[in-house]
Order: C-alpha cells, then structure tokens, then sequence
C-alpha cells in the first residue's frame, strides 16, 4: 500500500453483530428514552427517526425504558460459515485479537455451556421412618456462624461442659449466606452501598471487595468482611477495625492464580481515595501476595491481622478452588484461620481475561465435597468455618452446597441480578446501563439504593424460607445438621468417578 493513500495501514476485520434491537415503528412513539439510555450507544437517530446504530449487548435496558414496549432485542443468526470445530466463538476471539493484539477480557463466570454439578445431584427426602418437619409448625434454624469454632467440647467431672478452642470472635447471621466479595471500583457507590444495606437487614455479612472501604459505609461495619488481597488496595488500620470479619484474598474462582484488575477508566476520584491510588490508573494487583511463599507466611499474615484487630475480628483465607485445594485447606487452618472462603471456577468477576476465566479452576461442588471431607479425615474441620460461592445460583444450589460441606453459600451475581444485571457481560467496560458496575455519574444515578437493597433482602428472605421448607422435608431441623452430610445427596450425573471424588453414592443406593 502507498504511504500517500488514506487507506488505513492496518486491516481491521469487522466483525458480524451479534443482537439487534428491532423497532416497531407502528407501535413507537419516537420519544428517544431508548437512544439516551443506551450506555453502548446501540441505538440512533436518523432523520428524526429511531434506529439501530449496531454494537448491541442485548443489556435489555431500552426495553425497561420503552414507554410502548415498542423494542425487542433479537439475538441474530450466525454470519459464520457452519464448522463443528472452528466454532463462532472461536473465530471471533481470533478475529478480535488479530484486531487489537490484546488479551481478551470479559466479566461475569464462565459462560461457556459446562456441564453444572449441582444439577446431577438430587437431595433425598424424608419419608415414614424419618418423619419430615414442618417448618409452618415446628421450629427449623437457620442461624450460621462465622468464626473459628470450638474443637471439642469435653465432659468434665464436677463440670457441665467445657469448650476446647474456638475462644475468638465469631459472628452470628440468621441465614446461611454471605454476599461475596465485590469491590468499590469494580461496583458503583450506590451498588456497594445496596449490598451493605441488604446485609445488615438480613443480618448477614457481605464482602467489601479489595478496593478498600468508604468511610461512608463505616455504619455498616458489623455487617462487613472486609479484604485484604495482594494489592492491598486501601488497607490500613481503620478499614480492618470498621469490619466485622477480615479476609486475606489469595484467590478468586473466576481468575485463579492471577491478581484483582480495575480498568484506569473505572479509577475515579473516589475509587483512588478509598483504594489509595492514582486517579485513572489501572489497579492491577499481583497475581501473588508478595509476602506469602508458604503456610508459615501465611501464619504470619493471619497473627498480624489479628493483633492488628485486637482479637476482635474472625480472620479468614479466601482460595480459588485449584485441584489441590483439599491439602491448601488444611495448611490454612493449621496456620490459624478461622474461616475459608473458596471461590469455585463459575464465580463471577467485573473484569477477568477470558482465557484464564474459561478454562482454569476447579467446579464448586467439587472443591466444597473435598475440602470437608479432608478436613475431616485430619481432624480439622471442627475448628473453622467453610463459606463457598462461585456458582451458586439458587436455593437448590446453596443447599446441595452445605450438604456437600459448606456452612455459608457465598453469593454475588445472584445478588446482582436482583438489582438489574441483566449478566450482558460487559462490567469491564465501565458502562453498565443499570447502575450496578459503572463510576459513571449519571449512569451510577438509575440504581436507587434502598430500592436494590430491598430486592437483595427480599431474594435471600425467599431462598432461606425455601431452605427452611426443604430441610424440613428431609426431616432435619438445624441448617447446622445438613452441613456435610453427603449421606442425603445422591449423584445422577454421567461420570461416577466424580461421585467418587466427591464422596457421594449414585441414585439408587440406600443408606449406611
Ligand atoms: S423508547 Fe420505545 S417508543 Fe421511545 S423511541 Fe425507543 S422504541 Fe420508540
Ligand atoms: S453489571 Fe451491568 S454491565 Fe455487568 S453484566 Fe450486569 S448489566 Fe451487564
């Protein structure tokens, strides 16, 4: 190509759309609320007239918008020649990077269609001899603790009962369930805000992410697992007093073995003051804690946090689940840990590389079964608390969860499709027409956060009433009696090697 021409030097390949709003011009009014709520700028104007301009991520937010209901969203037909092997999705990925020459990101878990483990589990049921419990007439808990736990009780002569351990702090939440971890940059205030609210209304504990905590979200404090990840984005001596439980983030199920990414677009004033970085500046944080190459660093970072806190707050170790987790778990109890958090390979992310988020990792279900049964096996898993998310998705999800050794089901997107989310898996590009992951000013102003924060509260009420209402039909009275009994889960997948692993019999097979 001459050096004089126009022509661009370099050949960009354009690439097909994927969804395309579709107007009905019979029934719109032509009032433009879907044009100026587009945050991707799907839709135009064009001779006064409403169009669709392309780059559509299927948000559904001019649908909400339409006064009408004059606009669909239609997922169009492959432009791609058919090939079982070089798949679309195969080709457009190279596509975009032989474009850019960038990795590729994306947010949200997985989407790739994998099969879901949860959904070849089926939970038993109580029936004459086990008589079930009625949760409307007999009483069925669902309090959960989060904390170190005793060892042992013992039996003393001349005494009632004495606690062995579990002496330190520990948190009680009406329901087993903590909202996960999802940081102040990668959310907007309002979102974060949303979830706090939630939690101190459920009276639960939800996560405050890695980037830091707003001085504004100090009331919310009891309510409140506040992080400390690689970056150590915002951590100083007030953030960890102003929680109520403190978590070292070694690792997120969405991104294993890697660190936290904030966009520098998404690194406004705010985010830079509460995380303590530069404005506008990518927050990347390395991949490891530059100070933990062992178990007995970790101890060490455990004892600091703990002594930073006075002893008053749980200290925990939140993992991605690898395919060493179960031997990773018991290195982090026995360096003093009172709860683990794993992360399982489906949990959700506001910007993850799309290789790493696609392909790396161990399923929750997996990691939850195998984590319990060797704490066991080594006499450990008295001693702490096992919180567990990456996946869960409904109650059925978070029950199957504590049945294979979970205390708390951790959960986010959930959460976040409550308040909106339409899962377009787009976070990382900071403009999310709903409010929820974006520091946009005037987009961060469409989430009222008393009104996200009342469907978070009214979402968990449903799923620990459905808890309640299951349990009970099992005939188990106590949440705290379903944790790790596998006994009452039977798998109907397609591989029983995994049902070994897991330690579960396959339908059919009776007790004992
Ligand atoms: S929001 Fe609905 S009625 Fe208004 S311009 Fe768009 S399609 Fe037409
Ligand atoms: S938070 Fe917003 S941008 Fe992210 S997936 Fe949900 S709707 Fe899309």
């Amino acid at each position: 190509m001459s050096e004089k021409t126009d022509r661009p030097k370099r050949m960009e390949t354009r690439l097909p759309e994927k969804f395309m709003p579709t107007i009905n011009y019979n029934t719109c009014v032509q009032c433009k609320r879907c044009v100026n709520e587009c945050s991707f700028q799907a839709i135009d104007v064009r001779d006064n007239k409403v169009v669709p301009k392309g780059g559509c991520v299927a948000c559904g937010r001019c649908i909400a918008v339409c006064p009408t209901s004059a606009i669909e969203i239609r997922p169009l037909p492959s432009q791609f020649p058919p090939h079982g092997n070089w798949t679309e999705r195969m080709r457009r990925g190279i596509y975009a990077q032989a474009n850019s020459g960038g990795v590729l990101l994306s947010s949200c878990g997985t989407d790739e269609p994998y099969d879901v483990i949860f959904e070849d589990i089926l939970l038993d049921a109580a029936q004459v001899t086990n008589p079930s419990i009625d949760p409307l007439r007999e009483p069925v808990e669902t309090r959960t603790y989060l904390g170190g736990r005793p060892g042992r009780i013992e039996v003393c002569e001349g005494e009632h009962m004495k606690l062995c351990g579990g002496e330190g702090p520990i948190i009680e939440m009406d329901m087993p369930i903590m909202l996960g971890h999802v940081s102040l940059g990668s959310v907007s205030y309002n979102t974060q805000k949303a979830l706090f609210m939630a939690a101190k209304e459920l009276n639960i504990i939800a996560g405050s992410g890695e980037g830091g905590l707003h001085e504004d979200f100090y009331v919310y404090a009891d309510h409140i697992c506040s992080e400390v990840a690689s970056g150590r984005f915002g951590v100083n001596a007030s953030y960890l007093k102003n929680t109520a439980a403190v978590e070292i983030k070694v690792g997120q199920g969405a991104k294993p073995g890697l660190g936290g990414h904030l966009p520098g677009e998404k690194v406004t004033k705010l985010i830079s003051e509460t995380r303590m970085i530069p404005l506008g500046t990518d927050a990347l944080s390395p991949y490891p804690h530059h100070d933990i190459y062992s178990i007995e660093d970790l101890q060490q970072l455990i004892s600091v946090l703990k002594e930073a806190t006075e002893y008053g707050r749980p200290v925990g170790v939140k993992i991605a689940a690898v395919h060493n987790v179960g031997a990773i778990a018991s290195g982090i109890v026995r360096a003093g840990a009172d709860f683990i958090t794993i992360d399982g390979f489906k949990g959700g992310t506001g910007s993850a590389p799309r290789v790493i988020r696609d392909n790396a990792g161990l399923p929750i279900e997996v990691a939850i079964a195998v984590v319990d049964k060797r704490l066991t096996d080594e006499g450990l898993r008295n001693r702490v608390t096992i919180a567990a998310g990456g996946g869960i998705r409904c109650s059925a999800d978070m029950i199957k969860a504590i049945a294979l050794g979970a205390d708390i089901a951790m959960v986010s997107t959930a959460a976040m499709i409550a308040m909106g989310c339409r899962v377009c898996q787009q976070c990382h590009r900071g403009l999310c027409p709903w409010g929820i992951a974006t520091q946009r000013e005037d987009l961060m102003a469409r989430l009222d956060p008393e009104q996200a924060a009342a469907r978070v509260v009214r979402l968990f009420r449903a799923w620990n009433e459905e808890l309640r209402e299951v349990i009970g039909g099992m005939g188990i009275d106590s949440v705290e009696s379903l944790v790790g009994n596998r006994d009452r889960l039977r798998y109907m997948g397609p591989n029983p090697k995994i049902a070994e692993v897991m330690g579960l019999k396959t339908v059919g097979e009776g007790w004992g």
